[in-house]
């Protein structure tokens, strides 16, 4: 019987990624089959519901405004939009509604007063609500908790070295802190990160080394396969092959048995074969809908044929755990703060983000 440890090392970790693959697929599935159904697979949906225009600088992101990548912005899209996505994403299977703003923080305001009124929004449709909203304070991340919040996403994207070789605008310790702001609530964690940026073999381990170590362990995990977008900085990245993929779910599967890893972007890239076979090596959890925030996701059809074909049955919401209350905002016992928390902002040149911005600059 496997239990969930928290002190994996590096080394153990890449003992475990490098074995001979068809002993990692037998050693992933048969933890898979120990902690959750294996035909069972949550489908979320992810709402952009403020896009681009973004101040940071992650290398991978279209959405950062100092990159041309032709991402159009919009501002906070309204409750009752919100809404409506999320009842076309329920009637398509969806049973989790994500919804990502392209910001650096959240600041108490109007505007996030709004976000909170669509987590109480979708989480009376019986849905489970997940935030992506960058770094949050304590206070806040109680305020979405009192709102019905259910999940809250903030990925590490790769280790705490090769981060730095990615993003320069803010800290790998601030993630962290986010995140432990986060499980200072009821809200689950939801962290993970990208593969394909570029990094070693060593900094997908020492990711999950960041995220294994963390107790509790985060509840998702989403593993992304880099979608190369032109006019990012990593616009000329190789896409990663599916057996990096497959060796990455696998590994992650073993290290954090409990989690729902979620086979996240890059899933245009792969066959239905590849993706039945990360299923089979421990994935439990897609995204649907034909966009990924800014870059292209399989057709939610195609994923039913393919949920069909392999025997697979959409997750039913709050099937890990139950429902959050919504307190609404009349009643709620936490004010806005008017924090202004001291984010760190290292802001040390990355060659290939400052070439990005200066194409950008001459283009524009
Ligand atoms: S990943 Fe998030 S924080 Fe980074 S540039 Fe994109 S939207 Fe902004």
């Amino acid at each position: 019987m496997s239990t969930t440890r928290h002190n994996w090392t590096k080394e153990e970790i890449l003992d475990i990624y490098n074995k001979p693959l068809m002993e990692l697929l037998y050693e992933a599935a048969t933890v898979h089959r120990l902690h959750h159904d294996p035909n069972t697979v949550q489908v979320s949906t992810l709402v952009s519901i403020k896009t681009g225009g973004c101040s940071e600088d992650c290398g991978y992101c279209p959405q950062a405004a100092r990159y041309n990548t032709g991402v159009e912005g919009n501002d906070l899209m309204s409750v009752q939009q919100v809404k409506a996505q999320a009842l076309r994403a329920k009637s398509n299977g969806s049973s989790r509604v994500c919804m990502g703003a392209a910001w650096r923080n959240v600041k108490d305001g109007e505007e996030f007063d709004q976000v909170l009124e669509m987590v109480r929004t979708i989480n009376k449709l019986d849905m489970e609500v997940c935030c992506t909203l960058g770094m949050i304070t304590e206070n806040q991340a109680k305020r979405l908790a009192e709102a019905g919040l259910y999940a809250y996403n903030h990925n590490l994207d790769s280790s705490e070295e090769y981060y730095k070789q990615v993003i320069s605008t803010r800290g790998f310790e601030d993630r962290l802190q986010t995140i432990d702001n986060v499980r200072k609530t009821n809200v689950t964690v939801c962290s993970g990160g990208i593969i394909g940026m570029g990094e070693k073999v060593e900094d997908r381990a020492g990711m999950l080394v960041s995220l294994s170590t963390l107790n509790p362990q985060p509840e998702s995990v989403p593993i992304n396969a880099l979608v190369a977008v032109e006019g990012t900085p990593l616009e000329n990245e190789e896409p990663v092959s599916i057996w990096e993929m497959i060796r990455m779910v696998a590994t992650t599967r073993i290290v954090m048995p409990e989690t729902q890893v979620r086979l996240s972007a890059g899933r245009t890239q792969m066959t239905r074969e590849g993706q039945a076979m990360c299923f089979f090596a421990g994935a439990n959890s897609i995204f649907a809908g034909d966009k990924l925030l800014t870059t292209p996701n399989p057709d939610v059809n195609e994923d039913m044929k393919m949920f069909e074909e392999l025997g697979l049955t959409p997750q039913k919401p709050f099937a890990k755990k139950v429902q959050p209350q919504t307190v609404e905002a009349s009643e709620s016992q936490y004010q806005p703060l008017g924090e202004n928390p001291k984010w760190t902002r290292p802001d040390h040149k990355i060659e290939r983000n400052e070439a990005a911005k200066l194409k950008a600059k001459a283009v524009k």
